[in-house]
């Protein structure tokens, strides 16, 4: 205001003195002259200022002269706070987007009109939908399963659906709506497919422990209802008891087996572990199994001295023995078994068991870790294991950070080999 003023009384000073000097009319021109410059120089700088003003590059704006000088500086660090404002907000955005992606849970914020309104990376994986391209449509355009539909229709705030064939790799995805504020809602979803496979895995193994324990007590309950309502003479007596007696010693076995997976799979794997010698493990198992096999096969025991894991004595004698007892069982007699324990010219530790026995046919391989697989050959499901020693092998392998390694031929025979990592 205070330029102005000056600059006005500056130009009627100026025109008085021309007027007086000179005469009225140049004077009036000189003034007219001046002001036409004064309004031609504003419009250029509001023109210039409205110019920068839409421009949405936001570049800093030269400086003016006068008024414009106070207008252009304040416009400027105005124009600077706002850049400070918009990185902040894009930094704490960029660690928004971070934390989200390190939740397990994806979140997808909708409108009232279930309209996506923002997207988590995380449930733009579970449901295959981008914020980019998808803001602003409607979530039922995207997810379009019958249940998902009638929850979110149904508005049930709190409440979880689990849905199993959303998608075509089959994952289990659980959701949760949830109230945000008064036109938007959050919808929480997460993949509980691990979850729901132990959950069958868990039914699945309470199925078939009762099922293998159901059937020796049913040949128990057989053989007793027998005895006690039918008069037999003392030879069969004598047979159904040595039957009840292999069928009690199967529940045992059974159940010892159970106790050991479990005890297993809850130990911690740090703790109890010493450096073991496994070369005398495997001569102590080679009196053992010579005692077992009563001269039924040929057993060859290659042992190197002082070969050491570190583990747990009792589990890796439990894992050894188990492998050294199926070659025995599963090989035919005059067949030959050979177990070795040595160290590798990578320093790695390995006990191998090699049999000529029946072997295995490819497509079981896989599975014979699984809780309870047999291969159905030969009676093998009446009379021999419970199914579940390898399973317990596999835990104890895993425990020790080691690799089993199955190789096998059926007629020809098979090799079971545990490898133990190389810096124990
Ligand atoms: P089991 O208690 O029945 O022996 P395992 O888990 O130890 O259970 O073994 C699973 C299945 O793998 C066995 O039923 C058997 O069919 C097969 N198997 C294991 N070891 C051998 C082997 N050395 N030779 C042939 N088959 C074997």
């Amino acid at each position: 205001m205070s330029r102005a003023f000056s600059f006005l009384t500056a130009l009627t000073l100026s025109t008085l003195l021309i007027g007086v000097t000179t005469s009225l009319i140049i004077s009036l021109l000189f003034c007219i002259f001046i002001l036409g410059l004064w309004v031609l120089y504003q419009s250029f700088q509001q023109q210039r200022f409205l110019d920068w003003l839409k421009n949405t590059s936001y570049k800093p704006i030269l400086n003016g002269y006068g008024i414009w000088k106070l207008i252009y500086s304040s416009a400027n660090s105005l124009l600077k706070k706002g850049e400070l404002q918009e990185s902040k907000l894009k930094n704490n955005l960029a660690a928004f987007r971070r934390a989200t992606e390190a939740m397990e849970d994806g979140i997808l914020v909708i409108d009232n009109n279930n309209y996506i309104v923002a997207v988590t990376p995380r449930a733009e994986h579970y449901l295959n939908i981008s914020q980019e391209q998808d803001y602003g449509t409607s979530i039922l355009n995207h997810i379009r399963h019958p249940s998902f539909v009638e929850y979110l229709l149904s508005g049930s705030l709190n409440k979880t659906i689990i849905i199993e064939d959303l998608s075509l790799d089959k994952k289990a995805l659980e959701f949760k709506l949830l109230p945000f504020d008064a036109t938007q809602k959050i919808i929480l979803c997460r993949d509980v497919t691990k979850l729901r496979q132990l959950e069958v895995e868990k039914k699945d193994f309470v199925a078939s422990a009762s099922h293998e324990l159901k059937t020796p007590l049913t040949v128990i309950t057989g053989y007793l209802e027998t005895i006690f309502e039918i008069e037999i003479n003392k030879v069969e007596k004598n047979r159904m008891l040595a039957e009840m007696l292999i069928q009690t010693k199967r529940m045992d076995k059974l159940i010892n087996d159970l106790l050991l997976l479990s005890k297993l799979e809850k130990s911690d794997t740090s703790q109890n572990k010493t450096q073991v010698n496994i070369s005398l493990l495997t001569h102590e198992l080679s009196k053992l199994s010579g005692n077992i096999n009563k001269d039924q096969h040929t057993i060859c025991f290659d042992i190197e001295d002082n070969v050491f894991v570190s583990g747990t004595k009792d589990n890796l004698r439990s894992a050894f023995w188990n492998l050294i007892n199926n070659a025995i069982i599963y090989t035919e007699k005059g067949g030959k078994i050979e177990v070795s324990c040595l160290n590798t010219e990578e320093g790695r530790a390995v006990f191998i068991v090699k049999d000529n026995g029946i072997g295995i046919e490819a497509y079981h391989i896989d599975k014979l870790t699984e809780r309870f697989f047999r291969v159905d050959s030969s009676g093998s499901r009446e009379s021999k294991g419970t199914g579940l020693g390898l399973s317990i092998v596999n835990e104890i392998v895993q425990k020790h950070g080691a690799s089993l390694k199955i190789q096998s031929q059926p007629n020809v025979g098979s090799k079971f080999s545990i490898i133990f990592p190389a810096d124990v």
